[in-house]
């Protein structure tokens, strides 16, 4: 057990909107991370009553029967509604567990290592479908839905995607027109929405001007059609669904938050529902690493166990070093949101795209690990890669969110410097400019030591290295601001250096304070195990983040432009050695 730190440690931080965006700064603000925050003792034993009734629970339920029937059952959605895991988060007084960001992160794990579609349908209906009416609704709305919707006699769904809109939101059609007697009126499509038939709650967003506002549907409303149901390749229980709004009439009770902030809550809704996929990662790859445990120390091959071979060796410590690396940094960053810091954004994308990348890859090495078996559909793997590949896809492609991560980050050093104040953010990619500017504006400076201090002094030779990195992040994004001024807003190649240079800082700052913790409760002599994987995690991230930010001066990216608009001109490979 790791020290419990509450929240009284972690008094709220003057002067500080962002941790990730201070290090673009130069700044690391050690205080917000250190110590490690956990649930206090009480929040703990509620964590495990309830991942023990849900690992219980699931001891009956079949994945596969699920994808045969393209539904979870509304039997188990009543289920898991009586033993109270629908709403996690929710404040007891509407009838929810009351549970913090990490303690609703830490249980919604366990869907993850249960099966990847039960995951995504929870999520759903928790981490975005009812997550507006929690964080904007009134008292009246929520004392309306959320006692339903946490006891599971309803379902939430999040209906923001639009054929012409996915990725860029910001340029959603559909339409919402105020009415004189003061209801709103709703013309237009949106798509791919999970859980789309079986909703009786849906969270939604509309056009209204030049703005957006967010809107509360209910089942049932005139106008509202279920459209068609996807037909998709993972995922198969999941209800994946076309909406048609034709004229429909919302009373002005259902506004959820001010009219014109729709976009603002769409955008906070998903920088939070980005942190269970982080930690919902995690699940998906302690399952799929014990799988591969198992099987390399049972199957021989020339002789010896698959175990015993470097490469397999290689495959399972990279899936171990790695998995803790990114199973401290996916927990410290709910941890964030429990401790009041204002601007979590960028944490929680890099939490997304890190988790959702590893898991991929996870999952396939634990296939090869498998050898053919693992090819076989009565093999978990199979179905488990169907299932995840979305994940880098929705709630903010992962490409998209890259280019956030650096573009958001990057602000406010560029509003420092002088100069730069000419820069337009939302210019010219609309959206990723415009999600710059709605989360949580300026970097607000504060003095802050630039070295870490709170780590362990075990810790030292890789807490020390930090120092470099942080100011080399600085000095990189500094440079490349001035050497292309607003044109950084299309240079996509450097803010994947600075996104992925980030994250991995973030990462290993994660993992010294979660070690730091560890010895703190344990002492440094039997915590071993943990510091080895702490060296070995972080020793590779700073390669990563050297590399990452050598590449900005040195690398092909002119050869790959050119090669793609070749690629496009001949609108085919087209270099046949021989012609057919
Ligand atoms: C199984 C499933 C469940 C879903 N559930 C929901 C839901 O419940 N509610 C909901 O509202 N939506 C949902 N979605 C929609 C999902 O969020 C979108 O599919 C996603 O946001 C991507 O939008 P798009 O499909 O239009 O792809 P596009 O926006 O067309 O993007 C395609 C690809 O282009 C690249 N790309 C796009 N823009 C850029 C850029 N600026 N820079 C670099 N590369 C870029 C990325 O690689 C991206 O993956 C779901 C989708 C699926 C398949």
């Amino acid at each position: 057990m790791e020290a419990a730190t509450t929240e009284q440690d972690h008094p709220p931080v003057e002067g500080v909107s962002s941790f990730a965006k201070s290090l673009f700064l130069g700044e690391i603000h050690e205080e917000i991370v250190f110590p490690y925050p956990l649930p206090d003792p009480g929040e703990q034993d509620k964590i495990r009553a309830l991942t023990g009734s849900l690992r219980e629970w699931a001891e009956d339920y079949d994945p596969y029967e699920v994808e045969e029937k393209r539904w979870i059952g509304d039997g188990n959605i009543k289920t898991l509604g009586e033993r109270g895991i629908l709403g996690l988060y929710i404040p007891e007084e509407y009838g929810g567990q009351g549970l913090s960001q990490m303690g609703y992160c830490r249980v919604s794990e366990v869907f993850a290592q249960i099966d990847a579609t039960l995951s995504v349908i929870m999520g759903v209906h928790q981490s975005i479908g009812m997550k507006g009416i929690h964080l904007f609704g009134t008292d009246d709305q929520k004392g309306r839905f959320l006692p339903d919707l946490a006891s599971g006699r309803k379902l939430a769904a999040f209906a923001l995607t639009e054929p012409n809109a996915g990725s860029d939101v910001h340029g959603m059609e559909t339409v919402a027109e105020k009415q004189a007697d003061g209801s709103w009126r709703l013309d237009g499509v949106k798509h791919y929405i999970g859980n789309g038939s079986k909703a009786d709650v849906l969270v939604t967003f509309a056009k209204t001007g030049e703005r957006h506002t967010a809107f509360i549907l209910e089942k049932g409303m005139k106008g509202l059609e279920v459209g068609h149901r996807f037909d998709t390749m993972g995922l198969l229980g999941n209800d994946l669904r076309r909406l048609e709004f034709k004229g429909i009439r919302v009373p002005p009770e259902n506004v959820l938050g001010e009219p014109g902030d729709g976009f603002k809550i769409a955008m906070h809704i998903l920088n939070t529902g980005r942190l269970s996929l982080g930690t919902g990662s995690v699940g998906g790859a302690k399952r799929l690493l014990d799988l591969t445990i198992d099987h390399v120390r049972e199957r021989k091959q020339f002789g010896i166990p698959l175990a015993d071979f470097e490469l397999v060796q290689d495959k399972v410590g990279w899936m171990v070093s790695y998995l803790f690396g990114l199973e401290s940094m996916a927990y410290l960053t709910p941890a964030l949101v429990d401790m009041g810091v204002p601007d979590y954004s960028l944490e929680s994308a890099i939490c997304k795209v890190s988790g959702t990348e590893f898991l991929w890859y996870a999952a396939n090495r634990a296939l090869q690990l498998k050898g053919g078996a693992g090819y076989m559909k009565d093999e978990p793997y199979e179905k488990t890669l169907r299932d995840i590949r979305i994940f880098p896809i929705f709630e903010g492609a992962n490409d998209v969110m890259r280019a956030f991560i650096a573009l958001t980050g990057m602000k406010p050093l560029g509003e420092e410097l002088e100069g730069f104040s000419d820069i337009s953010w939302n210019d010219p990619i609309g959206t990723i400019g415009v999600l710059a500017d709605y989360v949580g504006g300026r970097a607000q400076r504060a003095v802050r030591p630039d070295s870490i201090t709170m780590a362990h002094p075990e810790l030292k030779s890789l807490s020390d290295p930090l120092t470099d990195q942080v100011k080399r992040l600085r000095d990189v994004s500094e440079g490349l601001l001035r050497k292309h001024g607003k044109e950084i807003m299309v240079r996509q190649f450097q803010q994947k250096r600075l996104a992925d240079a980030v994250s991995d800082i973030y990462a290993q700052i994660a993992v010294l304070s979660r070690v730091s913790s560890i010895y703190a409760e344990h002492g440094v002599e039997p915590s071993g195990q943990e510091h080895y994987i702490a060296e070995t995690f972080c020793t590779r991230a700073a390669q990563r983040v050297n590399g990452q930010l050598d590449q900005v001066e040195h690398n092909d990216d002119e050869r790959m432009i050119a090669i793609s608009k070749l690629a496009y001109k001949r609108g085919e490979y087209g270099y046949a050695f021989f012609e057919d």
